[in-house]
């Protein structure tokens, strides 16, 4: 017997009939003797809506209110899975993140989970019942409810993984598992058999959303073993593992692209030592997270360009207090919201030279031009125009020998 947690996304309980599916897929487990918790999300496409209602009543809403709307969509779901579990003869209950409760700190819309009560959950998998669970939700010391961020029921099926010392946690979603790079756009992209906890975090946080960045985070911390399956298709999926499981390492295992980047460009900027912490230090204050950067200086020294990226959203807010600041002279801000950041990741990068010079010759014979590079241990990332996306992915894609045959 094996205490296992399972997730089901979106498009896997998108209507009743898909609800009845999972239903069918949790039953298996229980047939085979394991103490099953499951989670799911909202029906593909509510969340979505909930969160046009809230904007749409006030574009400067209140965080909290925000989050007791958005949440509500898997409220319906997990109640759902539980009516069509009982129909099949298997008890089972619903818990919302409060009842059970999923503690978190009190930042609403991207709250982090600080602790999680499975006092009542153990004991009712201890008597055979299916704990169905909506992910994505949880509560405050306040007593409000909280959201983990979009794609955050991945994160709550790890937490409770971790919490219940599972065996396994098992998110089942509309693709057999983690690809080489985004099959929606790469029809000959490979799946992955294995891909380790560092490089599947790196393709989370650059793009990949087949899992939420935090769950990956969480489960390496944890240890938790991570599988990614189809909902639709009965076959194995892509496990997450450490290093050492994997017996060799692809010089590249993965390539991202993420379109909701930001350029910014501050022009002319008096150069004088302490300009670049005057920059960021004032946007770190506003809580605009920085990602690429680069410096140019103007030839004769006295003036530089300052180059950055941020995530969209914050494009307009970034833009704002460098205009308002009194202690940053400067002759313009020029801004780019059509950018894309195309990465590659791959933990064999550590050992391997010429990753970058592929990257960027493959990318100059298609005549795309790079605007931004960062690079760190196990990727490389770059800025190019958003236009460009499909072919920088697959010319990449085909470039370090990931196509499949
Ligand atoms: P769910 O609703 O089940 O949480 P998501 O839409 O959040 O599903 O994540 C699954 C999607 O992630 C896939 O449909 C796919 O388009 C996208 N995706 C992006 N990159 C990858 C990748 N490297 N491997 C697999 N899927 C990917
Ligand atoms: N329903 C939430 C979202 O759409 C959480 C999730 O699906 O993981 O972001
Ligand atoms: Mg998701």
């Amino acid at each position: 017997m094996a205490r296992i947690v399972m997730k089901f996304g979106g498009t896997s309980v998108a209507d009743l009939d898909r609800i009845r599916n999972v239903a069918n897929r949790v039953k298996k487990e229980v047939d085979a003797g394991n103490q099953v918790s499951v989670f799911v999300s909202a029906m593909a496409g509510t969340t979505d809506r909930l969160v046009g209602y809230v904007e749409g009543i006030s574009p400067m809403h209140d965080a909290r209110e925000y989050d007791t709307v958005v949440s509500a969509g898997e409220q319906i779901t997990s109640g759902l899975l539980a009516i069509a579990l009982q129909d099949m003869g298997i008890p089972a209950r619903s818990w919302l993140g409060w009842q059970m409760p999923m503690k978190t700190n009190k930042v609403h819309g991207a709250a982090r989970i600080e602790d999680i009560g499975t006092e009542e959950i153990i004991s009712r998998l201890e008597d055979g019942v299916v704990c169905v669970m909506a992910g994505f939700q949880g509560i405050s010391d306040d007593n409000r409810i909280t959201t983990l961020g979009r794609g955050g029921s991945d994160t709550s099926a790890v937490a409770m993984a971790a919490a219940l010392n599972a065996d396994r946690c098992d998110i089942y979603t509309d693709v057999d598992g983690v690809y080489t790079t985004d099959p929606r756009i790469v029809p000959k992209a490979r799946k992955l058999d294995k891909i380790t906890y560092e490089e599947m975090l790196e393709m989370a946080s650059l793009g990949a959303k087949v899992l939420q960045t935090r769950s990956v985070a969480m489960a390496m911390n944890h240890g938790v073993r991570v599988q990614v399956l189809s909902s639709f298709e009965d076959k194995p999926g892509t496990l997450v593992v450490d290093e050492d499981e994997i017996v060799e390492n692809q010089v590249v295992s993965g390539i991202t692209y993420a379109k909701n980047e930001a350029q910014v460009i501050v022009v002319g900027v008096k150069n004088k030592p302490g300009i670049a912490s005057d920059v960021f230090t004032l946007l770190a204050d506003s809580n605009v997270n920085v990602d690429m950067i680069i410096q140019n200086e103007t030839e004769d020294g006295k003036k530089t360009d300052l180059t950055f990226t941020v995530v969209e959203s914050d494009l307009e807010k970034s833009k704002e207090v460098l205009e308002k600041a009194e202690n940053i002279e400067f002759e313009n801000i020029v801004t780019d919201d059509n950018v894309v950041k195309i990465s590659v990741v791959g933990v064999g990068m550590r050992s391997h030279a010429g990753v970058a010079a592929t990257m960027f010759k493959t990318l100059a014979d298609k005549g795309i031009n790079i605007q931004v590079i960062s690079t760190s241990e196990i990727k490389i990332s770059v800025l190019i125009d958003a236009e460009y996306t499909e072919l920088a992915v697959r010319a990449l894609h085909t470039a370090y020998g990931l196509d499949a045959e």
